[in-house]
């Protein structure tokens, strides 16, 4: 069997079903799929150990019509030029469904960070910084978190760039609200997860309560998302991180409290009490209602694609169905909430937090979370629309829009 869709290929080909969809020519999904401006750096680390490790930093700034690049910056042995073109464009068109003013970017360094000391990181995130700085500004391409990377990371980022530009803040979205981050936005792609999922039951007239979910994924995203589906009263049936999984015995599923303070103490999910052990394949072939990848791309590829029992799936993370797994899932009649539209509450948090640092305003928690979620039951409301209408995957309804905003964009600046 050839290898399955990688992100970048899976990501390239919905653009161009919607191209398609929407009557381009071949020449717009070219301008659409190349990027503005694509850099890597060299890294070099003298670890603690005196050994030197030379690492590769990388930022895609896909394109700007609609405003600055903004994205994340991932930290993971896997990221590469490639992964960083699929995901800049990805962002460029979250951005534009949910009509933020922002282009996107994407971007990160091939390191494993649970593998260098704090220190050692600190380093390398600098190290970027002063090889980077003349790319990245408020006004030019603003860095978030992404896997692997946090607010400690975002503030090291604020701190090297406001030693060249002066105190700069909105340089960076996600930082620490010390530091200028925003209320609201460490939950805010869990939290969005919650609101969306939560809409898509309200549009189809049934209540998320009682429903069973597995969330794969305990990062950020998947531990978020998990409060804001349980607070929704969804049973969590299982939960999973690297280390693997943990399976609810009982019907009414994980006790999120205690799975939360093991994980505290020991850093995983795994032995969590109230449920007994379970592989993270065999996790994302269980029967639920709803199943939430919340990892890495490419967890639902051709492969598995067939296996899947549960009768929804909500991609909290980026890219986690590859192409044609997409393909059997809609055979089989299993709806997709897409991407750029489940996950997309972190990147509008971000959005408010540089709204916020530009004004030197601080909204209050209440205040960041009714314009979320106006934002996503707007952005929302218009897939579900456009689906029923056009008769159309959800995927191919959101891509759509966001497609058809970005061409308007770049093609009113002419060429
Ligand atoms: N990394 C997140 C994403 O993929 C957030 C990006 C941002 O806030 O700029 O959407």
């Amino acid at each position: 069997m050839p290898p399955p869709a990688s992100l970048k290929q899976s990501h390239d080909a919905y653009l161009e079903s919607a191209c398609q969809r929407l009557g381009y020519d071949g020449s717009i999904y070219e301008l659409l799929l190349v990027a503005s401006r694509e850099i890597a750096v060299e890294l070099p680390l003298r670890r603690q150990d005196g050994s030197l490790v030379v690492y590769r930093g990388y930022r895609v700034q896909h394109h700007n019509a609609r405003g600055p690049y903004k994205g994340g910056l991932r930290f993971h042995p896997s990221i590469d030029m490639e992964e960083s073109r699929g995901l800049a464009c990805l962002m460029s068109l979250k951005c534009a469904l949910l009509d933020l003013p922002f282009g996107g970017a994407k971007g990160g360094i091939d390191c494993d960070p649970s593998s260098l000391r704090e220190r050692e990181l600190e380093e390398l995130v600098r190290k970027f910084v002063q090889k980077m700085h003349r790319n990245i500004g408020p006004n030019l391409d603003i860095p978030a978190p992404d896997v692997g990377s946090d607010a400690r990371v975002m503030a090291w980022i604020q701190d090297e760039y406001s030693k060249v530009y002066g105190y700069s803040p909105a340089v960076v979205t996600g930082k620490p609200v010390a530091t200028g981050g925003s209320k609201g936005r460490e939950s805010a792609t869990g939290d969005g997860v919650g609101i969306v999922v939560e809409c898509w039951a309200r549009q189809r007239g049934t209540s998320l309560a009682g429903k069973s979910v597995v969330i794969q994924g305990f990062g950020n995203v998947g531990s978020h998302a998990a409060r804001a589906l349980a607070a929704r009263g969804m049973r969590l049936r299982a939960l999973s991180d690297v280390r693997g999984g943990v399976l609810a015995d009982a019907g009414e599923g994980l006790d999120l409290e205690a799975v939360l303070a093991h994980h505290r103490k020991t850093g995983s999910v795994v032995g969590a009490p109230g449920g007994r052990p379970i592989e993270n394949h065999e996790l994302l072939e269980l029967a639920c209602d709803l199943l939430v990848p919340a990892a890495l791309g490419g967890a639902i590829t051709e492969d598995n694609a067939g296996r899947i029992q549960a009768r929804a799936i909500a991609e909290a993370a980026n890219g986690p169905v590859s192409e044609d797994a997409d393909r059997v899932l809609c055979e089989r009649g299993i709806p997709i909430l897409p991407d750029i539209l489940v996950n997309a509450g972190g990147v509008t948090v971000s959005y408010f937090e540089w709204v916020q640092n530009l004004q030197q305003l601080s909204w209050e928690l209440e205040e960041v979370q009714s314009r979320l979620r106006a934002r996503l039951e707007t952005a929302a409301g218009a897939v579900f629309d456009s689906a029923g209408a056009e008769s159309c995957s959800l995927r191919e309804a959101a891509y759509c829009i966001a497609t058809r905003r970005l061409k308007d964009a770049l093609l009113s600046f002419g060429f």
